[in-house]
C-alpha cells in the first residue's frame, strides 16, 4: 500500500545526492516507469457503461478518493541519480494533499512561487483570481533549501504566497478520447466541488499525473516572517472557480 491518501504522519529527512539536499518530492533515475503499450491504462467500454479507464495490473494504490487514476511510478527514493528537475508522482500528491513540506515532509508553513510565473498570474488573471500551483508548501527551515534546489525558483527569483484559504483543486493529467480511444495533451481538470469557466472532463478518463492547489485571496512577499502560514485549508473544496 503506497497510496498518497494514506494518514501517515513520520517525517522523511532529506537525502542527500553528492553532497547536495535531495526534496522529498525530487524523482530519482530508478523510479522512472516509461508510458508504453505496457504501462498505459486502457479504456473499458461496454453497453450501459459510461467509458473509464483502467489498468491491466490496477492495484487500490492507483485510484484515489475521487476515483481519479494516477499515473504509475516505482518507488525507489536515492536509487540511482537525483533528477532535480523532475518530480515524483506519488510523492507530490502526498504531500499537496496533507500540506507536508515538499522537502522534508514536516508540517509546512510557507507556500513559494517563481516571481515571473506569480507575475504573471496578476498580468493575466488579476490579484483576486485564485493562484493555481503544483509546487507544495514548504517549512520554514527548509525554505532556504527550495530557493537553492528548486530550478524554478533558482533562476529568477521568487516570492512567499500568503493566501487567506488553500485547496486542492484539480488534477493535471492526460484525458482520454473514447471516440479516437487516444490520449489529449496533458491539461487540468477540476476534482469534484471546483468549477471552471469552461466545460468540465471526465475524471473517470483521466491519467493524472500531479495535484493541482488553489490558493486564493493571496498577498505575496519577500520576507518569510511576513507569512502567518499556509492559510485556511478548505476541504473538500465547494465551488471552488478554476480557471483554464
Ligand atoms: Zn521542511
Amino acid at each position: 500500500m503506497t497510496g498518497a491518501d494514506r494518514p501517515a504522519r513520520a517525517i522523511t529527512p532529506p537525502r542527500t545526492y553528492k553532497g547536495v539536499t535531495v526534496p522529498y518530492i525530487t524523482a530519482w533515475s530508478q523510479e522512472d516507469v516509461p508510458l508504453d503499450e505496457d504501462t498505459l491504462p486502457r479504456l473499458r467500454t461496454g453497453p450501459g457503461i459510461a467509458p473509464y479507464l483502467v489498468y491491466a495490473n490496477e492495484n487500490s494504490a492507483d485510484r484515489d478518493r475521487h476515483g481519479v487514476l494516477w499515473r504509475q511510478a516505482a518507488w525507489a527514493p536515492g536509487e540511482g541519480r537525483a533528477l532535480f528537475a523532475r518530480v515524483h508522482v506519488t510523492r507530490q500528491r502526498r504531500v499537496m494533499l496533507r500540506g507536508a513540506c515538499q522537502i522534508c515532509t514536516a508540517p509546512a508553513a510557507l507556500w513559494m512561487a517563481a516571481a515571473p510565473g506569480w507575475q504573471a498570474h496578476l498580468d493575466q488573471r488579476g490579484p483576486d483570481a485564485p493562484f493555481l500551483t503544483e509546487d507544495p508548501p514548504v517549512c520554514r527551515s527548509c525554505a532556504v533549501i527550495a530557493a537553492e534546489s528548486c530550478p524554478r525558483l533558482r533562476g529568477d527569483g521568487f516570492v512567499f504566497l500568503a493566501p487567506r484559504r488553500w485547496a486542492n483543486v484539480a488534477v493535471r493529467g492526460q484525458v482520454a478520447d473514447p471516440a479516437t480511444d487516444s490520449f489529449s495533451p496533458a491539461r487540468l481538470v477540476p476534482l469534484p466541488g471546483a468549477v471552471t469557466t469552461g466545460g468540465a472532463s471526465d475524471l473517470r478518463l483521466v491519467l493524472a499525473e500531479a495535484l493541482v492547489t488553489g490558493l486564493f485571496e493571496v498577498t505575496a512577499h519577500t520576507d518569510p516572517d511576513r507569512v502567518g502560514g499556509l492559510g485556511e485549508r478548505l476541504d473538500p473544496p465547494h465551488r471552488i472557480q478554476v480557471p483554464r
